[in-house]
């Protein structure tokens, strides 16, 4: 059986970035840029006052308290306008243009103006509260490198910069399908044996969450030709189709076969719990992968598996969760064999990670994910973890 990283290998090798498209700054958080944004001039563009106050000549403040005459005014939004010479200042307002011949602006705080003429009782520090252009950034400098999300600060530097549209890799469709004969919608009351369908909420959410477009299909009957209908059907318009359910050994698990027999399968079976009977290949040429049923493992597999695909294809250098070293908060056991994916909540206690295991951790133990910060690896070939022992934990969120 294949490890889950020679797994994700595999299948990362099947995907690459979406091509480039050109979206309006502000449509474009979470999107992610195809090259690297260079700054196209500096910012700030011209020199301008950080205060409200009067722009002043340095040389006039050797011996403060001095008076000068007020000459006029500088707004924010005017071009510069008059020009400072011996003996006067200019009132200036923040964000204004540092009129011609200031070199230093005096915070009202430190002035008395009166009947045109203003006090200054004390001279600014070194930098003059004046912001020089070129201060924040410089002609040039790089902004947001290929592959780095778009976030608020992103699409503020991007909008000062006039930087919009924003060419930046499309965003993936992917369908999900839920199959299984015991489904019923979530506003359905269930009859005798029924269950409402969960797994296609969690994964809507979690390929939303991922930066994925989503478009919902199912639940599907455990039927050869439905799975297979549906299963085309998904393919069509595309870039991933995730199902669940139905990729296990059971009399009426058909997806696996319909993906060997009618499109390609590259891989059943990963060594982890939960989720061991991962499927994944094409159906039509459309990249599949098929997550088993349980609740836990759909939400296991696509952390291991989709989201890194949506990552890659959305163009993200980091396609990965981060991790942290931590210690696990009490006594664990399982059997070799398979990675263990122990759903934690995380708390920071005396300088150190605390890792705590949710409770149960089953693979339909749908308990086990609320509140779960992340997931800590239990590796392969261990079977015990005393209590405090460090692990490895993939961050999901932070408490
Ligand atoms: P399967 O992988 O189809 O054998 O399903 C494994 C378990 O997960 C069974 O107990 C199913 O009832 C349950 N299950 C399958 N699909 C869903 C779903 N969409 N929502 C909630 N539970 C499901
Ligand atoms: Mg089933």
């Amino acid at each position: 059986m294949l490890t889950v990283d020679e797994a994700r290998a595999r299948i990362l090798a099947a995907f690459s970035s979406l091509p480039s498209i050109d979206v309006p700054i502000r449509e474009a958080l979470g999107m992610v840029p195809t090259h690297d944004v260079v700054a196209p001039h500096p910012s700030p563009r011209f020199d301008n006052s950080a205060m409200d106050g009067y722009a002043v000549r340095r040389a006039d403040l050797g011996d403060v308290p001095v008076t000068l005459e007020v000459i006029g005014e500088a707004r924010a939004g005017s071009p510069p306008s008059g020009e400072v010479v011996a003996g006067t200042a200019i009132a200036v307002m923040t964000g204004a243009p540092v009129p011609a011949g200031a070199d230093a602006v005096v915070p009202i705080e430190d002035a008395d103006e009166d009947a045109g003429r203003v006090t200054v009782r004390a001279a600014p520090p070194g930098h003059g509260h004046i912001r020089p252009a070129g201060d924040d950034v410089r002609a040039g400098d790089l902004l947001v490198p290929a592959g780095r999300e778009l976030d608020a600060g992103e699409l503020a530097m991007l909008a000062t910069m006039g930087l919009s549209p924003v060419p930046v890799h499309r965003r993936p469709l992917i369908t999900v399908l839920s199959t299984g004969d015991e489904l019923v919608r979530p506003e359905v009351e269930p009859g005798p044996g029924q269950i409402r369908d969960s797994n296609s909420v969690a994964l809507a959410a979690l390929v939303r969450a991922a930066g994925g477009e989503v478009r919902v299909r199912g639940p599907i009957a455990d039927d050869r030709t439905e799975v297979e209908r549906a299963l085309g059907n998904a393919a069509a318009g595309s870039d991933l189709v995730v199902s669940s359910g139905g990729v296990s050994v059971g009399r009426y698990d058909f997806v696996r076969d319909v993906i060997e027999q009618r499109g390609r399968l590259d891989l059943w079976r990963v060594a982890m719990q939960p989720g061991k009977p991962v499927v994944s290949g094409a159906i039509d040429g459309t990249p599949f992968l098929g997550l088993p049923g349980n609740p836990v493992s759909i939400h296991v597999g696509f952390e291991q598996f989709v989201r890194p695909a949506i990552r890659k294809m959305r163009g993200c250098r980091e396609v990965l969760r981060p991790v942290v070293r931590a210690r696990i908060g009490h006594r664990i056991e399982k059997k070799p064999g398979r990675l263990h994916f122990v759903r934690v909540r995380l708390s920071f206690e005396g300088g150190e990670v605390v890792a705590t295991p949710t409770g149960p951790q089953g693979s339909h133990i749908q308990s086990s994910l609320l509140d779960a910060h992340g997931v800590a690896r239990f590796d392969v070939d261990e079977t015990v973890l005393d209590a405090g022992a460090e692990v490895t934990v993939e961050v999901w969120r932070l408490p």
